[in-house]
Parts: structure tokens; C-alpha cells; sequence
């Protein structure tokens, strides 16, 4: 069974059982303590914790999903057979139990039972069960243990295991958690340790795969005042369950990694193609560039954009790390081509914001390829020297902080990767000394970044006149967003843009230079919508209506799931000329924008063209 299949017959069994199928939410959580989703429940607290109405907002208590993750905690393992940076995950809620409608533990267990046994057909007879034994003032969960018994589990096929294994949450430092009961999957002997104890969770062996996690979640974990952690009971009762794609794939297919399913071969054999290299040969190797290259695609997607900052650095070190183990795949130039472009397709009829964006997420890669590639011969080089010295002289292992903040400043190296080298030539970095070296940096380049006046954010302009005239050009903006993808096609997309209150400064994706009779067309253009004294219109929805609707949105910002859109239309005609995600401010209309006027048109970067315009 295909991996398409697999996430369809989850989505449909449960859509088939009063249901209501939910679309992932961004990577990006709206909690801005945790740095990416990494579950499905993310978008669900409010309603699980009752702080919101589930009846109200989706009309069931019945959810189910399959939702992006990403988790960086273990990055460093990817490459053996079952981890990965982004991953899905497939979950079904019940969100609030009353009598009539809602399910907690016998629901949730006959209905994962249901679904493993009779849609995918897995042999009831390999399931092993966890559950919780009681801990840290909360009870056992004898409930589970005889349902499960109830339900043709026998006894010796049911473990107990304590909070560390078998009670879930909270996602942060606070909120709805409970004891869960896990399905595990026996593999066989063959995979086995042969310890008398082995079974789900043996620290021996992987003979048991987990699952399925279901959440029995009734407590809530609190912050008292004098900083101690207590479970208080929910007001309400809820069911969340998550079962990790990838490997629920892997599984069906019969395969010990799901690098060896329809999620990944096709796409390790189009990156084989471009390597002298074979997978089976490299195989770890393989991997790292696979689920590097997946999870830049969903992270670019997004609007995350490779820098030095939270997401941004995590995309930028997945993106250097590929680019570290590409050379040693000796990888031809312009690999990433088909692969990149395999990867849309593959995804983009689960996941829409991938669609049509394999060109912008081309050129993000090639553009932080470019940036990476004069440091990272020189670098390694150095690294090498550094690695040689230290070891004719000392016998000490260890690269001290100093040294990798110098690899990160000078050449471009994340920490992280330094780690990696260091621990390829059994060394060890001086992990603290590291830090206190960045910390200091980034206090005295913070200093420089404040005196900078970036982006569009007009608000630190100051002065009201200063402010309008940014206004003007901000709308201007659009109106050449607008003009440029009239004249030059589709393909134009924003890529970057800063206003000043003397010019507007424009970058947008195209791969030649404009001809002087292009500028003039988008010149006259601009000043034509804007003597035609067009109508500016702002509209709330929420990001899926806006994309929907065709709103263009600046392909590097994040979205908030409301949004506010900016319409540029005829009030006569009521024809829409512009529409942009945008968060304003803008003119009321364009009539009071004066005259356009392109004063340059310069490459950016590769594939990349910019223009510099004023208003006269
Ligand atoms: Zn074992
Ligand atoms: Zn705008």
C-alpha cells in the first residue's frame, strides 16, 4: 500500500466514524515558546484544556488530522532507519466526553483496534500494549489494562511502564497531559535481543515499533507560585492520539525504514543518479540528504528563509549540513533540480503551500548554497590544519569554544556542524565555551541591527511625513508586484523588498535581465493604475481563504492563520488589479501616489532581479 493510500483509508475510516477531517497547521505554532509543531494537538490546546468551545468552532467533538511536524531533537540521528527532522503524523481527538457524543478510553482503543486490524490488516496477534503503572501521585490505569483485555489482548501481552514512558505531555512546560497506552508492533524473534524481558521498549533491541500513542488526557500540569509543578484533573476529559506516518509506511510496505518506502527510494535514486556514489554503499549519507531536503522544502514553503535566528538558523544548518555530506557524495552540480522537484509533487496534493513553489525554493537553496560554497572548502581546510595541530601537540580532544565560534564568524560553520567534524575525528568542542563567545557577538552586532531601518516597518520611521511617504511607496509596491507579473508572466514572485521614505527597493524572482522596453511597458503601467485613481480595500480573513482566493503572499514572511489582505481595484468596474497578504499601512487611493519612476534594474542574486523606483 502506497503512502498516499495509507494517509487517505486513516482520514477516511475516521471521517466514516462522525469525524471532522482538520488541515494541518503551519510548522510555525501560534505558541511562541515552542520553536516548531511537533505534534498535532498543538493547534488544539485552547479546546482540549476547554478553554475554547469545540462545539462552537467545529461543530463536533470528533477531530482527525494529518499533521506536519518538525523536531530538531534529533537531528544528529538522522541517518539510521527511523528518524527524521519533519515528519507527519496522523491523530484522531475527541475533544470533551459527554455521554452522547463524546468517546474516552473504550472509544479510543476499539476504533485503533478497528483500524490496524480490519483497514490495514495488521495481525492483532503481533500487538503489544504499554500502559500506564502509576507514579508521581497518579493512579494506574486499570481502566485501560482491562479494556484492552476486553478486547482480546491477553494479559502477558500488556506492559506497564511509568511517567516516562506512558504518560504524555504537556507539548510545553504547562497544560493538558495524561497517561497513555501505546500499541506496539512485534517484528518477530528475528529482530530480537532473546532477554527473557524483551518486549515494547526493550532498550536492547527495536524487535517492538511503537505505533500508536493514545492519550487518555484528564489532567493538567500547573506552575504553582512557588515554582512547583502539580496535575490538577481537566475540567474536561479528551482522547488524542498520534501515530508517526513514516513509520506506520514502513510497516505496511514490510520495510525496516521507511528511507526504503515510496517516501523516500524515489527520491534517494534521483539524488543516486547525480552521485558516483550507490546508496547501499552510503546509505547513512543518502538519508541526511533526503530528510535534509524534505524538510527545507516544507520549511522554505512556509516562508522561513535560511538566517542566524531560531527557525531560520535551523533551516540554514539542515541546509549547510546537506551541502557538507553532498561533497562527500561528490554530488553533481544542480542535483537538488529533480529532487526538489519530486518532492513537490509528491507532497503537494496533501500539503497545497508546496504547490507551484519548486522555483522559489530553488532558488532560496542555491542562493544559501552560494553563500556557503566560498567558505566551506576554506573552512574544512582549516578545520583539518586545526584537527592536525592539536593532535602533534597535546593529547587533550578537545576544539575550544574560541576556535568553533571562530569556524561559525569566519567561515560560516553552525555550531552543530562543528560538533558533527569534531566528533567524526574523535574530538569534543568546548560546547560552553562556545556559547559565551556567540553571546558576546551577538550583543555588539544587536547594537548595529537597531540602527538599521529594514523591511517595511514604517512605524520606526518616526516623523509623519517620513511615514506617508513610505505609505505611498508601500502601496506603490504592490502596484509593480501587479505590473511585473503582467508584463514579465507569472513567474514573478516577491522575494524581498525595503522602503525608505526616499525609494522602494524591489526583489522578485526572474531569470534574465528586463529589456529598457520591459521597464518602460511596467513604468507605464504603474502610472496608468495609478492615474485610473484605483480604490485600496482591506479585507480580514483567515490565510487559508486568502490563499484560496489568490492573494499574492511575500513568499519569506511567516502568516499569523488571520490575516489581513489589501485590494487594489476600479470602483467602477469593480475589477480587482492587485491583492496581496499584506499588513499595510497603505493610501486610500492611488491617485495620491504621484508619478512611478524605475530608476534601476540590477541583478540581486541568482535568479533573482531587483529594482530600485521613486515617486515623484
Ligand atoms: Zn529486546
Ligand atoms: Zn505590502
Amino acid at each position: 500500500m502506497t503512502s498516499e493510500k495509507i494517509r487517505q483509508k486513516f482520514l477516511d475510516f475516521f471521517e466514516k466514524k462522525g469525524h471532522k477531517i482538520i488541515p494541518s497547521s503551519s510548522l510555525i505554532p501560534a505558541d511562541p515558546t515552542s520553536l516548531f509543531t511537533s505534534a498535532g494537538m498543538q493547534q488544539l490546546n485552547f479546546y482540549l484544556s476547554g478553554e475554547k468551545d469545540v462545539l462552537r468552532d467545529f461543530g463536533t467533538r470528533h477531530l482527525v488530522s494529518c499533521q506536519k511536524c518538525f523536531r530538531t531533537g534529533d537531528i544528529e540521528e538522522v541517518g539510521d532507519e527511523s528518524h527524521h527532522t519533519f515528519f507527519e503524523m496522523l491523530g484522531n481527538w475527541s475533544v470533551g466526553e459527554d455521554s452522547e457524543t463524546g468517546y474516552f478510553k473504550e472509544g479510543a482503543i476499539k476504533l485503533a483496534l478497528e483500524f490496524f486490524c480490519d483497514v490495514l490488516k495488521l495481525d492483532k496477534k503481533r500487538f503489544w500494549i504499554t500502559i500506564f503503572k502509576g507514579e508521581k501521585g497518579i493512579r494506574r490505569d486499570e481502566k485501560a489494562f482491562l479494556i484492552w483485555q476486553k478486547e482480546g489482548i491477553p494479559e502477558e501481552r500488556i506492559r506497564e511502564f511509568g511517567i516516562d514512558d506512558n504518560f504524555w505531555g504537556p507539548v510545553t512546560e504547562i497544560g493538558p497531559c495524561g497517561p497513555c497506552s501505546e500499541i506496539h508492533y512485534d517484528r518477530g524473534e528475528k529482530f530480537g535481543c532473546g532477554r527473557e524481558d524483551c518486549g515494547p521498549n526493550c532498550s536492547n533491541c527495536q524487535r517492538f515499533i511503537e505505533l500508536w500513542n493514545l492519550v487518555f488526557m484528564e489532567f493538567k500540569k500547573v506552575k504553582k507560585e512557588n515554582g512547583e509543578y502539580i496535575y490538577e484533573k481537566l475540567p474536561q476529559r479528551n482522547i488524542d492520539t498520534g501515530i508517526g506516518f513514516e513509520r506506520l509506511v514502513a510497516l505496511s510496505a514490510r520495510k525496516n525504514s521507511s528511507f526504503e518506502t515510496d517516501l523516500f527510494l524515489p527520491l534517494i535514486q534521483e539524488i543516486e543518479k547525480k552521485s558516483i556514489k550507490k546508496y547501499f554503499q552510503e546509505k547513512r549519507n543518502f538519508r541526511i540528504i533526503a530528510d535534509h531536503l524534505r524538510a527545507s522544502c516544507f520549511l522554505i514553503a512556509e516562508g522561513i528563509f535560511p538566517n542566524n535566528l531560531d527557525k531560520g538558523y535551523v533551516l540554514r544548518r539542515v541546509l549547510r549540513r546537506i551541502q557538507r555530506v553532498g561533497k562527500i557524495l561528490e554530488l553533481k552540480n544542480g542535483w537538488e533540480v529533480p529532487a526538489v522537484k519530486w518532492l513537490v509533487k509528491k507532497y503537494q496534493g496533501v500539503y497545497l503551500e508546496l504547490s507551484g513553489k519548486e522555483n522559489d525554493i530553488l532558488i532560496i537553496i542555491e542562493k544559501e548554497k552560494e553563500r556557503f560554497e566560498k567558505t566551506l572548502s576554506e573552512g574544512l581546510k582549516y578545520f583539518e590544519k586545526l584537527i592536525e595541530k592539536k593532535i602533534e601537540k597535546s593529547r587533550e580532544k578537545v576544539i575550544a569554544g574560541k576556535e568553533a565560534f571562530f569556524l561559525y564568524e569566519s567561515y560560516g560553520f553552525p555550531s552543530e556542524m562543528v560538533e558533527e567534524l569534531a566528533r567524526e575525528k574523535g574530538f569534543q568542542v568546548d560546547k560552553q565555551g562556545f556559547d559565551k563567545a556567540f553571546k558576546k557577538h551577538q550583543e555588539i552586532s544587536r547594537a548595529g541591527a537597531e540602527r538599521k531601518f529594514g523591511g517595511v516597518g514604517i512605524d520606526r520611521l518616526g516623523n509623519e511625513e517620513a511615514r506617508e511617504k513610505a505609505t505611498r511607496l508601500h502601496t506603490a509596491t504592490h502596484l509593480l508586484h501587479s505590473v511585473l507579473r503582467k508584463i514579465l508572466g507569472e513567474k514573478v514572485k516577491q522575494m524581498g523588498s525595503d522602503i525608505s521614505p526616499e525609494r522602494l527597493r524591489f526583489d522578485f524572482s526572474f531569470d534574465r535581465k528586463m529589456t529598457s522596453q520591459e521597464i518602460k511597458k511596467v513604468e507605464d503601467l504603474v502610472n496608468q493604475k495609478i492615474k485610473e485613481d484605483l480604490e485600496v480595500k482591506k479585507t480580514e480573513m483567515s490565510l487559508k481563504e486568502a490563499l484560496t482566493s489568490g492573494a499574492l503572499a511575500f513568499f519569506r514572511e511567516k502568516y499569523p492563520e488571520r490575516v489581513s489582505v489589501y485590494t487594489i481595484f476600479n470602483p467602477k468596474t469593480k475589477e480587482v488589479f492587485s491583492k496581496e497578504i499584506c499588513g499595510g499601512p497603505h493610501v486610500k487611493k492611488t491617485s495620491e501616489l504621484g508619478e512611478f519612476k524605475i530608476k534601476k534594474e540590477e541583478s540581486s542574486s541568482r535568479g533573482v532581479r531587483r529594482i530600485r523606483a521613486v515617486l515623484k
